[in-house]
């Protein structure tokens, strides 16, 4: 732990109002959360292009940037997931303060650990959205073939089967991939967003 006592933050000129100037938008989190293979990488992928040809400066923070990288002496035990979203809510901080608009792909399974990077980052500048898709769905596209391996007990604690999955109760936006296809949720993120990143 850090002697908190003896850190004195500074106030920098160059502030995140002055940088929002510079790159003409304001930024936000949009917080993807859903079960394995409900379509949060896929529609992350889309509304960065869309953000992108838009004129939108943005960055996606997934698994695989992340977990390869940052977090790559994490595990999956309850300490370590902990400490996973700990650490990407606090670099979304810090993007958040550089302008930046971020997305971030994870399950996010617990209230608590999205209300903790809602509240780091401040409500004004947190969107949940609620990648919704049925269990029965997900484990019949099976993309990254996770759950044959849950099924064949390879993997424990995996969301959805034998660790829960706690629905956001007021998620900023709830999109359904079972019955919208790719373009229509990311359609319906783009247009409730672009009210918030416009300047
Ligand atoms: P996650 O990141 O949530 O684990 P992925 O995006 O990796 O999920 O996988 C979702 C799979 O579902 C992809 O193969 C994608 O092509 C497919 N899919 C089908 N319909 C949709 C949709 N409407 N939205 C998102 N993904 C969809």
């Amino acid at each position: 732990m850090n002697n908190s006592k003896n850190l004195f933050p500074h106030n920098h000129f160059v502030n995140s109002e002055l940088r929002q100037k510079l790159i003409n938008q304001r930024p936000l989190l949009i917080w993807l959360s859903g079960l394995s293979g409900s379509g949060k990488s896929t529609i992350a992928n889309v509304l960065e292009k869309k953000l992108y040809e838009n004129g939108f400066l943005s960055y996606l923070l997934d698994g695989d940037n992340i977990r390869v990288g940052l977090n790559n002496d994490l595990g999956f035990s309850d300490e370590d997931r902990k400490e996973n979203i700990r650490r990407i809510a606090e670099v979304s901080k810090l993007m958040i303060d550089a302008g930046v608009i971020v997305i971030t792909a994870f399950i996010s399974p617990f209230e608590e650990e999205r209300d903790f990077a809602k509240k780091l980052v401040k409500k004004e500048n947190y969107f949940l959205v609620h990648v919704d898709c049925s269990i029965e769905k997900c484990e019949e596209r099976d993309v990254k073939g996770l759950y044959k391996k849950v099924r064949k007990g390879e993997i424990k604690n995996f969301t959805g089967i034998d660790s829960p999955y706690e629905e956001p109760k007021n998620p900023s936006l709830k999109i359904n991939t079972e019955n919208e296809t790719v373009d229509e949720s990311v359609e319906k993120i783009f247009s409730v967003i672009l009210e918030k990143i416009k300047v």
